[in-house]
């Protein structure tokens, strides 16, 4: 079948650009996925218990009910949902060719929204059904704020940017910060280093790895290792947070279009369009540094007014 406007993903991104787009008249088909990327329809927010920062819910908003309210308000102005994941896309020569799990189509533009998967580390007491998610999370700022890490002991993973950013800001709930990381030098920018160096509620643990996550119903140590002498040792924690980097989820794109080093798909600076005209792109699968779900959604907003004005342009 042929489309107007294709949207690929599910999260904030892309349910904004559905409800700008179908608004629009655009008559948008959005594919949500099927456990792409390891993730569930609806994107990042599905892992997730309390949002407590995206404007509009006082009260916070369980995330995979926010994910159905994105859903619903893409469907009331009339956006086609396939519950399938696009598995292949031909951008070389307008429409656009895909391939999705049980059909095919082309479209004449497209929006790219699939997102990023925090990477996870498979240690023994942190995988989901143990204390992932009661203790251990991947992300502090949106979970740093919740009463159990206050005046707490805590602990980061990792040694990049989003490492000590996320360490100095948990300083401002927990009583100690341990910056978990597996070498005896960071790998974050000069400046994030001296912050972390600077404040007196980090600690830095260097080449050092977790190798259990211990708690009968939420965290309450970590196993840590030193890697230079071999010593094992437990630190008592109510948070661990992993902060080692995300996998956009670009795989299918299969290198037609410019990504970084890091496969991050590359916008035109205040823009979501791609190297290739018609096709943009939209929160974290284009966005390595924010990853909020508002900045998401507002990028969203932005990629269906640019297709709106690219179709306007091309017939
Ligand atoms: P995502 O939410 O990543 O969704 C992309 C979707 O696209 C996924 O469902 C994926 O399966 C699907 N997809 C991927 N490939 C394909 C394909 N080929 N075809 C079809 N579908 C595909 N942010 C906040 O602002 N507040 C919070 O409290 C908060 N809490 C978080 C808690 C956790 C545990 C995590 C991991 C993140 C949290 N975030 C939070 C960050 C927020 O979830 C992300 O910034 C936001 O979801 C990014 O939205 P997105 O639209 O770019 O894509
Ligand atoms: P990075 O890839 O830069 O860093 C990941 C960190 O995790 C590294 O220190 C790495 O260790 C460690 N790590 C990776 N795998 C493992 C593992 N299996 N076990 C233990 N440790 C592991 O990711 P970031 O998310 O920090 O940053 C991504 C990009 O976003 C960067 O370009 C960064 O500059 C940017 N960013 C910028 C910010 C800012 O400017 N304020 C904020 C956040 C991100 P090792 O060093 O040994 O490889």
């Amino acid at each position: 079948m042929s489309h107007r406007l294709l949207i690929i993903g599910s999260g904030p991104a892309a349910h904004t650009a559905a409800i700008y787009a179908a608004r629009a008249e655009l008559k948008p088909v959005l594919f949500e996925g099927f456990m792409a990327g390891g993730i569930a329809a609806g994107g990042q927010l599905t892992t997730t218990t309390d949002v407590e920062n995206y404007p509009g819910f006082p009260e916070g908003i369980m995330g995979p009910d926010m994910m159905d309210r994105f859903r619903a308000q893409s469907e009331r102005f009339g956006t086609t949902i396939h519950t399938e994941t696009v598995n292949e896309i031909d951008l070389s020569s307008r429409p656009f060719r895909f391939k999705a799990d049980a059909q095919e189509g082309s479209a004449d533009s497209v929006i790219i929204a699939t997102g990023a998967t925090a990477k996870r580390l498979e240690i023994p007491g942190a995988n989901d059904g143990e204390l992932w998610q009661k203790g251990i999370s991947a992300c502090a700022v949106c979970d740093g704020a919740l009463p159990a890490f206050r005046n707490q002991p805590l602990a980061v993973i990792g040694g990049g940017d989003s490492a000590v950013e996320e360490a100095s800001f948990l300083t401002k709930y927990g009583s100690t910060v341990y910056l978990v990381h597996r070498r005896d030098e960071l790998r974050a920018s000069k400046i994030m280093q001296q912050r972390a160096l600077d404040n007196p509620k980090i600690e830095i643990l260097w080449s050092h790895v977790v190798t259990q996550a211990k708690g009968a119903d939420f965290l309450e140590a970590v196993r840590v290792k030193d890697l230079k002498t071999d010593e094992e040792r437990d630190i008592p924690v109510a948070g661990l947070f992993f902060a080692i980097g995300h996998t956009p989820n670009t795989s299918f794109l299969k290198g037609q279009i410019d990504t970084d080093d890091q496969d991050y798909i590359v916008t035109k600076p205040d823009s979501t369009q791609t190297n290739i005209p018609g096709v943009f792109a939209a929160g974290d699968v284009q966005d390595k540094k924010w990853r909020q779900a508002i900045t998401a959604a507002g990028s969203g907003c932005m990629a269906a007014l640019e297709a709106e004005q690219f179709l306007a342009g091309h017939g």
